[in-house]
């Protein structure tokens, strides 16, 4: 039934309006938000306290549509990581990451990627396409209510949620497909959909700064920047998207976000590349790029060290672990907060983007960057600028 209406699509707003259409009031959206998104059903004969007549019209118009599962590896750590099909030989990825106090599930936005980041997996695969609402929900939707059958809870209970937190750092950059995302963003708040806080949903963006900007103004979450340079000619190489949008820019961007965010830093990501930009000079460059001198003033935000997740084609190097501990110290001692990422799942290649070899490259984007190798310019002395 592909022509079916997919509820998955919809956020609460936008399914109260659905219902209006077939002449239903919106206390019915709320009922059948709730058996979706908190309940997990899929089969509106189930949904028992609907009116039949409700069911029948659903029954013929519409459709919960998951994502077809095509693998699910499960780590000694606790980690799951499902692969979906989204068709046309494209696939995407879910992790999920378990830790004492919380859940993390981390999602994909897009069919591979545009921004072509050199160190990424996806960015080499290139882009196929945006992912719908639905298809972004249908992987939270997924992992929350396999996750609990497994728990043997299919029923929410208060505090008993097994995502506590959802971050945007799978497959994609969410800020170049708004449109799908934002929806997505509102059912994962809702307190009839997944009940998560704002701190505890993170988009992570490669810095699309005028989508930056939008998501202050329309519904302000965590957000992580992945900035892994310290100046603006290693950034170009780096993430080819700071052509468009340079550090400064990007900068003035964090800080406006600020003024509205439910936290109040920024995270920063840093992917830590042997002898790219992990020596402590680029650490101190850091220091000055956050500072009161730098292009924005103090810009209060912490930085995340990610241990490179090496693929063959990227040409890079992972950092060892003391060059990530050497360059942590500087931060810290320059007063950031720093925490390095522990690698988790590494027996399933849970890591960011380690699938993208098992996914076709559509578009020759991988060919592109390998022509070009990556040049590693070393920024001059912080003394001598
Ligand atoms: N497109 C968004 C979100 C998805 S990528 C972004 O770039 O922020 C999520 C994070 O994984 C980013 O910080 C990205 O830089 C990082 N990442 C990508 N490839 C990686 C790799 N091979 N090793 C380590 N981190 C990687
Ligand atoms: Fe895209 Fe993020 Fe990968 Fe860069 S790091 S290519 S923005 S998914």
């Amino acid at each position: 039934m592909t022509d079916a209406v997919n509820l998955l699509d919809f956020d609460l707003d936008g399914l109260a309006a659905h219902c209006e259409r077939l002449g239903e009031k919106r206390f019915r959206a709320v009922q059948l938000f709730r058996w979706i998104h908190q309940r997990g059903a899929r089969d509106f004969d189930q949904m028992s306290d609907l009116a039949k007549s409700l069911r029948a019209k659903l029954a013929g118009s519409a459709e919960i549509r998951p994502l077809p599962v095509l693998s699910e590896h499960r780590s000694t750590d606790g980690t799951v990581k499902w692969l979906f099909d989204v068709g046309a030989g494209n696939a995407v990825e879910s992790v999920f990451i378990p830790e004492d106090d919380r859940g993390t599930l981390c999602l994909s936005s897009q069919a591979g990627c545009a921004v072509g980041c050199r160190f990424c997996s996806t960015g080499h695969q290139g882009f196929s396409r945006n992912l719908s609402t639905g298809e972004i929900l249908a992987q939270l939707w997924h992992a929350e209510h396999t996750l609990r059958r497994d728990l043997n809870r299919p029923e929410r209970q208060a505090g008993e949620r097994v995502i506590t937190n959802v971050v945007m750092m799978g497959m994609g950059e969410p800020l170049q497909n708004y449109g799908a995302l934002v929806p997505a963003l509102r059912v994962m708040l809702d307190d009839h959909g997944y009940g998560l806080s704002r701190r505890r949903v993170t988009v992570s963006t490669s810095g699309v700064v005028p989508f930056m900007d939008r998501l202050r103004d329309d519904l302000p979450v965590a957000l992580a920047v992945s900035l892994h340079a310290p100046d603006d000619t290693l950034r170009n190489e780096l993430v080819p998207l700071n052509r468009k949008y340079p550090l400064a820019e990007l900068l003035a961007a964090c800080k406006r976000y600020l003024d509205t965010a439910p936290r109040d830093f920024i995270t920063f990501e840093y992917c830590m590349l042997d002898g790219v930009n992990d020596s402590d000079e680029q650490a101190r460059r850091l220091l000055a790029l956050v500072g009161p001198k730098g292009p924005v003033g103090r810009l209060p935000c912490k930085f995340n060290l990610i241990p490179f997740n090496p693929f063959p084609a990227s040409g890079l190097k992972r950092s060892d672990n003391a060059r990530v501990q050497a360059f942590a110290k500087v931060l810290i001692e320059g007063g950031l907060v720093t925490t390095v990422r522990k690698t988790r799942g590494d027996d399933i290649d849970a890591a960011c983007g380690q699938l993208a070899g098992e996914v076709q490259d559509r578009t020759r984007a991988h060919e592109r960057m390998v022509r070009a190798p990556i040049r590693v310019v070393r920024p001059p002395p912080a003394s001598a600028t």
